[in-house]
């Protein structure tokens, strides 16, 4: 399609179906400023293994570090995890959904402004790269976008003020064509699904950085903990996680 007839469909839908706030219905926007003012991101993150004990800015927790074996062997485990805001917030839930399922990439923009205050709430180190959690290439023609690497994109330019950080998006590819994670039962089974689904590129140095991993949702964390792992093993230094909210909490 042309530039111009791409222009000519977007006014044709946006006509037809003119863009409102998603939650108060004012016109010409997915969400309006007063609504987006409105949703709350979170003040206080709970640990990302064991998703119960309260730690400065969602950092792992010594339990779940001992645990692993963490200190002993460097095993690959996360270092922190932001959930920005609660999925139980309807405008959050809608929105989330609108983006992944009826193909809104201009979502983006809210939600990845959400993941921003969340970022700019914590303490944590500034990355010095973005990596978005990556689609396999059957379900990326299939949306069109990877609607991760949107949000890391945002972050990217948005989080400091003069500069961009560096954003990865072809550092991790998706081998396996996983089912979603939301139409897996129980948590082993997730595990499984999930389990060698990621390869690296060789091509990009990742030694010692601190690396910022962008999902849109988390359900178990199975998805994030496989890139976190692979990640690791190949050198990286601190990765930190960072999505919209949990869609299932063991809280
Ligand atoms: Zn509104
Ligand atoms: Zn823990």
């Amino acid at each position: 399609m042309t530039r111009f007839s791409q222009k000519l469909k977007k006014i044709i839908i946006d006509t037809i179906f003119p863009i409102k706030c998603i939650s108060c219905n004012t016109e010409g926007f997915w969400i309006c400023s007063r609504c987006q003012l409105k949703i709350a991101t979170r003040d206080e993150h709970v640990c990302g293994i064991c998703e119960k004990t309260i730690t400065p800015d969602g950092r792992t927790c010594q339990a779940c570090k001992k645990h692993t074996g963490f200190s002993k062997n460097r095993i690959a485990i996360l270092d922190g995890f932001i959930d920005a805001c609660e999925y139980s917030n309807p405008t959050v839930s809608k929105a989330v959904h609108l983006f992944k399922y009826r193909f809104i990439p201009d979502l983006h923009i809210p939600l990845g402004d959400l993941l921003i205050k969340a970022f700019q709430k914590t303490n944590l180190p500034l990355p010095d790269i973005i990596v978005p959690v990556p689609l396999h290439q059957k379900r990326l023609r299939w949306r069109g976008f990877n609607q991760s690497e949107l949000l890391a994109n945002h972050i990217s330019k948005n989080l400091l003020p003069n500069s961009e950080i560096e954003i990865c998006p072809n550092l991790l590819s998706r081998i396996k064509n996983t089912s979603p994670q939301m139409k897996v039962k129980d948590y082993q089974s997730r595990q499984q699904n999930i389990a060698n689904a990621f390869c690296l590129s060789p091509n990009i140095e990742i030694k010692n950085k601190t690396i910022l991993l962008v999902d849109d949702i988390a359900t178990t964390g199975s998805t994030i903990n496989e890139c976190v792992k692979i990640l690791k093993k190949s050198g990286g230094g601190d990765v930190f996680a960072i999505v919209i909210a949990r869609q299932e909490t063991k809280r």
